[in-house]
């Protein structure tokens, strides 16, 4: 190669940027080339097309969910998460349906459409409360979405959930690859199941969101391929990915977190391959570098997720450290967010905001 731009972005890695602009869909082996070989402007390069693929469906809004961490109990020992069932220094915590009625009064009067019910898998929330507290919250907000993240269940109990009104799911398939999903979970929880849940939350009804990691323990360019391939065969609505962070109190405490370049380059993959797909700027990419989340949407994102939970028990949901907006009121995050998207030409919109992509 002679010349600088050329270096810097080599042509073939051009053409697989425009030719998954134009089919919407690379190999596993091309997916692996351009993820391996990216530079800096091959980034700038995709982000423009990203960015303009966002704007024709979503304009410059961004979607607000108000999340609401109700349990950090749970049975699983994941071992990346710091609220796995053996750390022993987890101060655990459940909120009341009360509470939780309480965050979502909270979060209507701020202007949020959409509560993201999110915990650990805590069998105190039996099926029949869970469906108590999703009629309740449809009851009183008819016009606001319910989300629920709460992992793995029966088709029957994402059935009654989705009968007693809940909308959406948030469930990452966190890697697709069946050996590095056994690096990363004990031997109770393996990649097949964790997808078949997918495919039974899509058969439901629900509007869906898988997703994953970047820059999880043993993460190669081979895995991120199958990740592209496997969200192209699902077609979500959603796609949740973050930086991987480590938590001092687990397995993975001294591995490296996942890096901003390659999450970006990712979130701006992710908007080329399914163009109308809701995509957050999430909150470890917001931990990870103080502009995380702008950046984010500058890289094809249209979605934040801003903390309802009380301000009191946040500092216990600690998947990874460091986590940002611990301290904060709901109100502040909210102002804050605002502020930081009008700082790159975004608005926060206050609607349902569901997903184009059907
Ligand atoms: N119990 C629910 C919710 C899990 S928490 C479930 O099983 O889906 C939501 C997401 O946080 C997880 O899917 C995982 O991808 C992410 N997460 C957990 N620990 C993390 C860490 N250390 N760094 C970055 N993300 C993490």
């Amino acid at each position: 190669m002679r010349s600088t731009d050329n270096f810097t972005m080599p042509d073939n890695l051009k053409h697989l940027i425009d030719k998954l602009t134009d089919t919407r869909q690379l190999t596993k082996d091309e997916w692996i080339r351009l993820i391996t070989g990216r530079t800096p402007d091959l980034a700038e390069y995709l982000f423009t097309l990203a960015r303009i693929e966002q704007q024709r469906h979503y304009g410059h809004g961004v979607y607000i969910r108000g999340l609401i961490e109700f349990t950090n109990y749970c049975k699983n020992d994941c071992l990346y998460c710091g609220i796995r069932r053996s750390n022993s220094h987890a101060r655990r915590y459940r909120l009341s349906e009360e509470d939780i009625l309480s965050c979502c009064q909270t979060g209507y009067e701020l202007g949020f459409r959409t509560f993201v019910l999110q915990g650990g898998e805590d069998a105190y929330y039996t099926d029949e409360k869970m469906v108590s507290l999703i009629t309740h919250i449809k009851g009183l907000y008819p016009d606001c979405a319910v989300t629920l993240s709460i992992g793995e269940k029966s088709f029957d109990s994402y059935r009654r959930f989705f009968d007693a009104g809940a909308d959406r799911y948030l469930l990452r398939h966190e890697t697709h690859n069946p050996e590095h999903y056994s690096r990363l979970h004990p031997p109770s929880l393996t990649a097949s199941a964790r997808q078949e849940c997918l495919w039974n939350l899509k058969e439901i009804g629900y509007q869906v969101g898988t997703g994953f990691m970047v820059g999880s323990p043993c993460q190669t360019p081979e895995h991120l391929a199958e990740d592209m391939l496997f969200i192209k065969e699902l077609n979500p609505q959603m796609v949740g990915i973050g930086p991987f962070i480590s938590h001092h109190d687990t397995p993975f405490a001294s591995w490296e977190s996942g890096s901003l370049e390659l999450t970006l380059f990712m979130l701006g993959l992710l908007r080329l391959m399914l163009p109308k797909v809701l995509l957050p700027a999430t909150t470890a990419l917001g931990t990870i570098h103080p502009e995380g989340r702008e950046l984010g949407i500058l890289a094809g994102a249209n979605v934040v997720m801003p903390n309802l939970s009380p301000a009191g028990v946040r500092k216990d949901y600690l998947l990874y450290d460091n986590k940002i907006c611990t301290g904060d009121e709901a109100a502040e995050c909210r102002k804050h967010l605002e502020e930081r998207m009008e700082s790159i030409g975004y608005h926060v919109v206050t609607a349902r905001g569901d997903s184009l992509n059907l």
